[in-house]
């Protein structure tokens, strides 16, 4: 997992390894280089906020020109943190990515199975996972919730997948959680939590390996403790903007 930056534009990309007719490809998304004002500055990708819709469609069009897709290419879901996952074998029409507006699928997930379409999920703490196999790549929005739900095995098994990353998201360091979430966790073993302290993306970690993904990458970051770079939506105590991270199959 590298950094990248182009025409201000910063991001974290890594090769996830072998997809359906290419190499799957994972960026993700930081706050740098768009131009919305306070407290969503500047790269603010959701349309769910306070931010004016023009900002977040420019951004929304620098962040896709970065990583050299259409913004019509970029599927999108409304995110409910649940474990639903959609197959998508052609463009949104119209796209709710390039000019929001249009009813979006509830879902939290996201599959293709061919190059030319970067699905896309936002986070400001919660983790991007990405994933990649014979079956395609997977771009998924896991927050607790969905993870507890099942949405890492659920977009495993939907692409055969051998490798995944794991994006920026809030890390052990910042996350305290109610009993009710380690509890959701408790099987995976020792070591997701210390008190109150749950690692998220270990237990994503973890849940990818059961799912029988062999490679994980994982960036390592915590939102919350970078304010410089990433939203955080407890940190800025929700109000803040969004990160968007897109993976795709580079032919
Ligand atoms: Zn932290």
């Amino acid at each position: 997992m590298e950094w990248r930056e182009t025409d201000g534009v910063r991001w974290l990309e890594a090769t996830l390894g072998p997809a359906a007719g290419g190499a799957g490809r994972v960026g993700f998304g930081s706050r740098v280089g768009g131009v919305s004002d306070a407290p969503y500055d500047t790269l603010n990708i959701g349309v769910l906020t306070d931010d004016a819709d023009a900002a977040v469609v420019e951004n929304r069009a620098r962040l896709a020109a970065a990583v050299g897709i259409e913004p019509r290419n970029v599927p999108i879901g409304l995110q409910v943190h649940g474990a639903e996952i959609a197959v998508h074998e052609g463009p949104q029409e119209p796209s709710p990515f390039a000019a929001p507006g249009p009813a979006l699928e509830e879902v939290d997930g996201h599959v293709v199975r061919g190059p030319g379409l970067a699905p896309l999920v936002l986070t400001a703490d919660c983790l991007p996972v990405a994933l990649a196999g014979p079956g395609g790549v997977a771009m998924l929005h896991c927050g607790w919730r969905g993870l507890a739900a099942g949405i890492v095995e659920r977009g495993a098994l939907a692409v055969g997948a051998r490798a995944a990353a794991i994006g920026p998201g809030i890390g052990p360091c910042c996350y305290e959680v109610g009993p009710e979430v380690l509890a959701a966790f408790a099987g995976l073993g020792d070591g997701i939590a210390e008190g109150r302290m749950l690692d998220l993306p270990e237990v994503a970690r973890r849940l990818l390996v059961r799912a029988g993904v062999a490679g994980v990458e994982s960036s390592g970051l915590c939102t919350f403790c970078e304010p410089g770079l990433f939203f955080s939506h407890r940190r800025d105590r929700g109000r803040t903007g969004r990160m968007g991270n897109l993976a795709w199959i580079e032919a």
